[in-house]
């Protein structure tokens, strides 16, 4: 499977998460979680423009002529959120698209947003190479990586599978 957002964003939840996802073991359709989070896309696209863009095989959530915007629904993940959206920032530039990153996190039931920032350098060029390079090798292995046993399985959709 080509590398994604998806599992990038993966990888830094949960290696098994990633696994499993990688190697096209997909619950995702059935769970609560990213149903929140394609409502909450939804809400935020009714009547705009440049709103979810389709390049390669990744998906972004809104392309300015200053910024990438990515709009996740909780900021419990914030490292995950932010190599997803640096390597967005990358698959622009090597088709000569040069944009800052954006990251809003839309709560429910909250009216104020958070937003993070990050612009595209060399060293995060370099890490985010190490790190599509280690997601390769990971779905690729034999083993699947172990339960994480954190509160935050409760939320992922394959809590089934992993613990029932
Ligand atoms: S339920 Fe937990 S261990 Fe299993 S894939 Fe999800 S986050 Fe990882």
């Amino acid at each position: 499977m080509k590398i994604n957002g998806t599992l990038i964003n993966y990888y830094f939840h949960c290696k098994r998460q990633c696994y499993l996802h990688g190697n096209r073991l997909n619950l995702e359709d059935n769970s609560e979680i990213v149903k929140i989070g394609k409502a909450i896309h939804e809400e935020r696209s009714e009547g705009r423009e440049n709103t979810e863009i389709s390049i390669d095989n990744i998906k972004l959530d809104k392309l300015t002529s200053e910024y990438l915007t990515e709009v996740k629904k909780s900021d419990a993940d914030i490292e995950a959120a932010k190599w997803q959206l640096i390597y967005y920032l990358k698959v622009l530039r090597t088709k000569g698209i040069d944009r800052k990153g954006k990251l809003e996190f839309v709560e429910k039931n909250k009216s104020d947003k958070k937003i993070l920032l990050f612009q595209l350098d060399e060293k995060l060029e370099e890490e985010l190479e190490n790190y599509v390079n280690e997601i390769e090798r990971l779905i690729l292995s034999e083993n699947t990586p172990p339960v994480l046993n954190s509160s935050k399985c409760k939320k992922c959709a394959y809590y089934e599978y992993c613990y029932i």
